[in-house]
């Protein structure tokens, strides 16, 4: 059977702490799904569709890397697509606590899924997609901290 993970998240925008948990993944999954959750009420820098055609050609070298978008209750989208694994990045004790409480609620709903957690690399500890766009926002380089691939240019 395939090991299919989903990886979800806001990526408003997706960064290099991001892109680095998805490769590292890839080594023990056989499919990954990068998925955009839909939240009405939040306001976002990007459409769902642009984040979608970024992370798209962050991983155009990887037939392995899916990505989507999705509504509703993450656990419910696993079943529709397959997953057995949850992906999360974890870079600080604080990550934890949050992360820990969403795996065990997801446990209750579906105990067939598994959550699997990464720890970040220690450089990319400190970068966080709202600190990013704020920088961003006021204009700041923040070309270190996106994937490999992508520019500033990709962003606007
Ligand atoms: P969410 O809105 O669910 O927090 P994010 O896009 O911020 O979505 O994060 C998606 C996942 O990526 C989460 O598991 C988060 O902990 C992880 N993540 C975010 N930034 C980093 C980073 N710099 N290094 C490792 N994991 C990260």
């Amino acid at each position: 059977m395939k090991r299919i993970a989903l990886f979800p998240g806001s990526f408003d925008p997706f960064t290099i702490g991001h892109e680095e948990i998805v490769r590292r993944g890839l080594s023990l999954f056989d499919k990954i799904i990068i998925a955009i959750g839909k939240n009405s009420t939040k306001q976002t820098m990007h459409s769902v569709d642009k984040r979608i055609s970024i992370i798209k050609k962050v991983f155009a070298d990887e037939p392995r890397v899916e990505v989507d978008s999705y509504e509703g209750l993450t656990i419910n989208y696993c079943k529709e697509v397959n997953a057995s694994y949850l992906l999360r990045g974890l870079r600080t004790a604080a990550d934890f606590e949050y992360e820990r409480a969403i795996a065990q609620m997801n446990k209750k709903l579906d105990y067939s899924v598994e959550s699997v957690f990464l720890l970040t690399a220690p450089e990319h500890t400190p970068v966080c997609s709202t600190i990013v766009r704020d920088i961003f926002n006021h204009e700041g380089d923040i070309s270190e901290f996106l994937p490999t691939n992508i520019t500033m240019e990709d962003l606007k």
